[in-house]
């Protein structure tokens, strides 16, 4: 099960750099088995040409490393807290894909524009606050996760399965880590066509919101009809 687990956190995080979403080695893709209690995340700064599936470092919800000869991501704090504040996500991923990231620095939530947007982010997709000086210096990743949550107060995450962590970049979210890699390709691709956008009308206005809701609707929620299943 574990093992399983380790294959699909390792596809996941390859597909960052199949994806472009990824530099050398940024980037980090988790997944959970919460009968278990377990998180496998991928190592820190292992060169992804050369990382394995059994590279993958597997720790209890409390953080300890209980499977893996490397250390686990530098980010892993940060995915446990939002493991711990929302049940419903299974797979969690940070990259610091450029767009994204541009507004994540820029610090200004994406806009909804068009119905790429609407398919998958029921709203703007919001830019957290900045990280005082204290959390910064304390327990960063850690305090990353609870600005993240803060942000998300209200929200289901599945409705916004993803965030701009200002002067920083993007976290994503999903059921599975193979949802997560989808949802971060899909962030940078929406924040890529807001830019866009922006550039062809500034201060364009956002997209009417019964457009958005419909679209969001057709494939998310109890009256979801788009698709095949
Ligand atoms: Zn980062």
């Amino acid at each position: 099960m574990t093992e399983a687990l380790k294959q699909r956190v390792f596809d996941a995080n390859m597909a960052l750099p199949a994806f472009g979403l990824v530099t050398f080695t940024w980037g980090n893709v988790s997944g959970i088995d919460r009968e278990r209690g377990l998180m496998v995340i991928k190592p820190s700064g292992v060169e992804y040409e050369k990382m394995q599936a059994s590279d993958m470092v597997v720790l209890n919800l409390q953080g300890r490393v209980v499977e893996g000869h490397y250390k686990p991501s530098s980010d892993t704090a940060t995915h446990l807290e939002l493991y711990a504040r929302f049940p419903q996500l299974g797979g969690i991923v940070h990259t610091h894909s450029t767009y994204a990231t541009s507004w994540a620095q820029a610090g200004v939530a994406i806009p909804p524009l068009g119905t790429t947007h609407a398919d998958y982010f029921a709203g703007a997709i919001p830019c957290t606050r900045p990280l005082s000086r204290q959390e910064v210096g304390g327990e960063y990743e850690l305090e990353t996760g609870k600005v993240i949550a803060a942000s998300l107060s209200g929200i289901d995450p599945l409705h916004m399965p993803g965030i701009l962590v200002a002067q920083h970049g993007p976290f994503c979210w999903g059921t599975t880590p193979e949802q997560a890699v989808h949802n971060a390709v899909v962030l940078e691709e929406v924040a890529k066509m807001a830019w866009i956008t922006g550039s062809i009308r500034c201060n364009q206005t956002p997209m009417d919101d019964y457009l958005l809701q419909k679209h969001f609707r057709r494939k998310h929620g109890p009256d979801a009809y788009y698709g095949q299943k």
